[in-house]
């Protein structure tokens, strides 16, 4: 294949490929394609070939999409980069990724020039640096296109390093092909489709969807950027049939109104959507498809319906099609349905590795497919996810997965939230400990709670401290913030 734009525009050059939400600027396939050329022509003039490894450093912006097809165009490996690191960690990226050059913003063009040292950098935007040299919107050469299989690296992604230095993963062709096939079986597809795409493109969620609506011939909205008034602004003004969000995103759209009826689907994910999150956007009439997904599985690998997070808001739904996932125990063995394991998934989605990491590959790639470093259950052919397999707490020798802890505590009706860590203890290594947060009107005691835990819980999974707090510490993705947690604990204790 040639790169997917050039395919496009053949097919459907008059579709409208992309809307710049803030301007209002619009762009038909035959523009992007036009476009796309020059930014081609462009970073061929500046030596950059066939599978060079391409930066980006820049937020969400018709540019960076460009991008993405310019270096497809060029047979390059996009490199994106998360533009909120510190220029330490850019400088590691930089390293690991083997980069020809990087390509900034104006915002970003400081980071990227500390960033980058022997490396050329290169703006979209006009330069204040004379170190730095300028990517013009002018033609400059014809590019001759290049022809890609369907296992070479068209992207390295970096994860988002909840677990650990962020790593990089490769997703292929054929990763990307899989994944936007499998997304469209269960979330369906129709011509007249536009996504608004609030999310990074530096991550997989965001990256995904210019991808997938130019596979699919259907429009991609850009907001530049979350900025919860923006966003829901253009929902009411360019009226989507769909948009990508992380569970704190939409609970800020929330709090701004109700959501357009033009939404044919809103998929969640990216971290695990708060039970009441789910509910109220049930009740508010959100297509809420709950997505369980990952860099390495070319981002989802499970989504909820509406009908299934209304019947059971804590699951993250079944498989899409051609994606194969088990729960295995720590040898890799299957467990039985309703138990708890590692969640292992195989399928033409999974990343063929990560970029020059032996360790890691040695890690995640077994005989019985990638293992993703979260646990979870099926019950009835749907998948929770209950917590990474870091978080597991090991108490007298005995493995406590506090996801599960906290789903029973969230079962009694004076309890609206919850996390549970492990926290040090002299005698079990570690000790269960939850953090509550009552529900409104409610005020539930220790030894209500004790009881309903010794009811539902094995002894050792028991929490042996509980604590209430207002609400429960998050991070910026929604997931819950462990070390705070443990910090509350800590303070409660003191009491
Ligand atoms: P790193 O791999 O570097 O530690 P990361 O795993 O956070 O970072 P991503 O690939 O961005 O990097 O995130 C994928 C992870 O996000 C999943 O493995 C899972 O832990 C979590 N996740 C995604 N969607 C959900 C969901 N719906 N419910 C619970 N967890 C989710
Ligand atoms: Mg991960």
């Amino acid at each position: 294949m040639r790169d997917w734009l050039s395919h496009r525009v053949r097919s459907s050059p008059g579709a409208l490929a992309l809307v710049a939400a803030p301007t209002g600027r619009e762009w038909t396939y035959a523009e992007l394609d036009a476009a796309v050329d020059r930014t081609a022509g462009q970073l061929a003039a500046l030596g950059v070939t066939a599978d060079d490894h391409v930066g980006v450093l820049m937020e969400t912006r018709p540019a960076f999409v460009r991008l993405v097809f310019a270096c497809q165009r060029l047979g390059a490996t996009l490199v994106p980069l998360n533009a909120r690191l510190a220029p330490s960690e850019l400088m590691a990226q930089r390293a690991t990724a083997d980069l020809i050059a990087l390509v900034c913003e104006a915002e970003t063009e400081p980071d990227a020039l500390t960033t980058a040292e022997t490396v050329p950098v290169v703006s979209v935007d006009k330069p204040q640096s004379p170190q730095v040299a300028w990517l013009p919107d002018e033609p400059v050469e014809d590019v001759t296109l290049a022809e890609w299989d369907t296992d070479d690296t068209m992207a390295l992604m970096f994860t988002s390093g909840t677990t650990g230095t962020p790593k990089a993963v490769r997703l292929t062709p054929g990763n990307f092909y899989a994944a936007a096939t499998a997304s469209a079986f269960r979330l369906g597809l129709d011509e007249a489709d536009a996504w608004l795409d609030p999310l990074s493109m530096y991550h997989m969620g965001g990256l995904s969807v210019p991808l997938r609506a130019t596979l699919y011939g259907t429009t991609t909205v850009l907001t530049n950027g979350f900025e919860a008034e923006r966003v829901f602004e253009a929902l009411h003004e360019y009226e989507p049939t769909g948009v990508s969000l992380v569970p704190t995103m939409l609970r800020r759209l929330l709090q701004q109104g109700d959501l357009p009826d033009s939404l044919r689907f809103a998929l969640v994910g990216g971290a695990p959507t708060p039970r009441g999150l789910a509910a109220d956007a049930v009740d508010r009439g959100v297509p809420i498809h709950v997505s369980y997904g990952m860099t390495e599985a070319t981002s989802q690998i499970t989504t909820a319906t509406p009908p299934e997070v209304d019947e059971d808001n804590g699951t993250v739904g079944r498989p899409l099609f051609g994606v194969d996932v088990t729960i295995v125990d720590d040898d890799g063995d299957p467990v039985a349905d309703g138990e708890s394991g590692r969640i292992v998934v195989d399928g033409p989605t999974v990343t063929p590795g990560y970029y020059e990491n032996p360790e890691a590959n040695a890690d995640a790639f077994t005989d019985y497919g990638f293992v993703t470093g979260d646990v979870g259950y099926f019950e009835d052919g749907r998948l929770s996810v209950l917590n990474r397999r870091s978080d597991r707490i090991v108490s007298g020798g005995e493995n406590v997965e506090p996801g599960e802890v906290v789903s029973v505590l969230r079962r009694h009706d004076g309890v609206a939230d919850a996390a549970v860590v492990g926290i040090a203890d002299p005698e079990w290594g570690e000790r269960v400990a939850a953090l509550v947060v009552p529900a409104e009107g409610r005020e539930p005691t220790r030894e209500e709670l004790r009881a309903h835990c010794d009811a539902n819980l094995a002894g050792f999974k028991r929490p042996r401290t509980i604590a209430f707090a207002d609400s429960v510490p998050r991070t910026a993705s929604g997931t819950v913030d462990r070390t705070a947690v443990r910090e509350s604990l800590a303070r409660a204790a003191d009491l």
